[in-house]
């Protein structure tokens, strides 16, 4: 079959396999030439949303960096004779054949994290085969959610809250820079935002791999935020998806003193605006992204999903060191985005976008290219018309 990229809006929905196994080498290769501190490595790990975005370098990290064993949680389409797979089923074949042949423990499970029935599944299998877990990354961006109790679904949205917004974006379909106006999320959408991106079922996995005896004295948990600043706060910090985030921080401390005698360290990690599928999706985050990656490009500053984890995880979280952490004991990678000097040239150039302005003012062409690359395609050295097999 020979895949090229069919996009619809922020969906990309075919995927290369090579593409997407060259992106996972060159992460790879990245993790290796970083130095770990020799102390206090988790040695067993537990992720869920693994296979694109942060939580695949959060795999990559534990795997090549700490040499741990992980279970992964996806929830990812598998391909076919007819349809190739989704981006994150072929980042996850390429991670497995890469951690099987470095000789290292992987299990991956395809399924809805949120469920009792994964749950089960991940536990059973931590029991046979892995022991206790030291170190959970919780990395889930995900539409709905579907309440395990109750069966009720939650759809989250991406709505501001208390007053409508106008904001510009850039619409990368008909390549125009152009005012959003959203109105405002009802309370029953901020509820089921919070239902779905919150942290409701970070507590569900702690307490279930407790429960199970799974749950390594000690341990440490870390689910993902982003924070942002005024240009980003009306549709995210401050937005029905802020609301989320802020429980994130109930959860965490909520776990610090449930298990406190257990010595559980549970830390919200806050990461930069990076294009990932997740972040296409947000509104307004198609025209900042692009102007903060010009600018930081620039000062040189500039990060990818890779190089964030390995910071937070290797040199924050297990560095030999204190982490360095924020007021409400956050881990934070994100400072080098809110530095007053890139803010202020973003928001410089912000009121300058225009359709004919765009291209030269922010790195649109950076933009499109990392979103194309999500889905395994314009990676260098890869023949895309080369007959591919899409089940690999
Ligand atoms: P992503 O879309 O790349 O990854 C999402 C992961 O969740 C994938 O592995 C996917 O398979 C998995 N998933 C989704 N629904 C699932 C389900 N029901 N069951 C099991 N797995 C499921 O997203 P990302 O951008 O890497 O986001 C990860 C976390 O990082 C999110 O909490 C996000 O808010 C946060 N974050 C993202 C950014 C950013 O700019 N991208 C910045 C800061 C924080």
């Amino acid at each position: 079959m020979i895949i090229k990229p069919k996009v619809r809006g922020f969906i990309c929905t075919t995927s290369h396999p090579t593409g997407c196994a060259a992106n996972v080498q060159e992460q790879i290769d990245y993790v290796k030439a970083q130095s770990f501190a020799d102390a206090d490595k988790p040695k067993n790990v537990l992720v869920l949303g693994c296979s694109t975005g942060y939580g695949l370098a959060s795999r990559l990290v534990s795997t090549f960096g700490f040499g741990a064993k992980t279970v992964g949680v996806m929830f990812e389409k598998e391909a076919s004779e007819k349809r190739p797979g989704s981006a994150g089923w072929y980042n996850t074949r390429a991670f497995e054949k890469a951690a099987d042949e470095a000789g290292i423990y992987n299990k991956t499970f395809n399924g809805d994290a949120f469920s009792n029935e994964i749950k089960e599944q991940v536990i059973a299998e931590i029991k046979e085969n892995v022991g206790q877990i030291d170190l959970v990354v919780y990395s889930l961006a995900a539409p709905r959610r579907k309440d395990p109790v109750t069966g009720e679904v939650y759809s989250s949205v991406l709505k501001p809250v208390g007053e409508p917004v106008t904001r510009k974006t850039y619409n990368t379909d008909t390549k125009e820079v152009s005012e959003v106006t959203l109105e405002p999320a009802t309370q029953e959408e901020i509820d089921a935002t919070i239902k779905v991106m919150g942290g409701e079922d970070w507590e569900l996995w702690i307490n279930a791999l407790d429960e199970a005896g799974v749950l390594a004295d000690n341990a440490k948990t870390t689910a993902y935020t982003y924070i942002g600043k005024e240009l980003t706060w009306p549709i995210y910090g401050k937005a029905s998806i802020g609301k989320a985030k802020e429980d994130l921080d109930r959860a965490a401390s909520a776990m610090n003193d449930k298990f406190s005698a257990k010595g559980l360290e549970a830390r919200v990690g806050v990461l930069k605006a990076l294009v990932t599928q997740a972040s296409s999706a947000i509104p307004v985050m198609p025209l900042y992204i692009p102007l903060l990656y010009k600018v930081m490009k620039e000062q040189g500053t500039h990060e990818g999903c890779i190089e964030q984890i390995y910071r937070l995880l290797g040199e924050e979280w297990y560095g030999g060191r204190a982490p360095t952490l924020d007021e409400q004991g956050r881990i934070r990678v994100d400072l080098w985005e809110l530095d007053d000097k890139v803010q202020s040239e973003v928001e410089a150039l912000w009121p300058q976008c225009t359709t004919e302005t765009v291209n030269d003012l922010a790195d649109v062409k950076g933009y499109q290219d990392e979103f194309l690359k999500l889905f395994g395609f314009g990676v260098e050295g890869v023949d895309y018309d080369a007959d591919v097999n899409p089940i690999v």
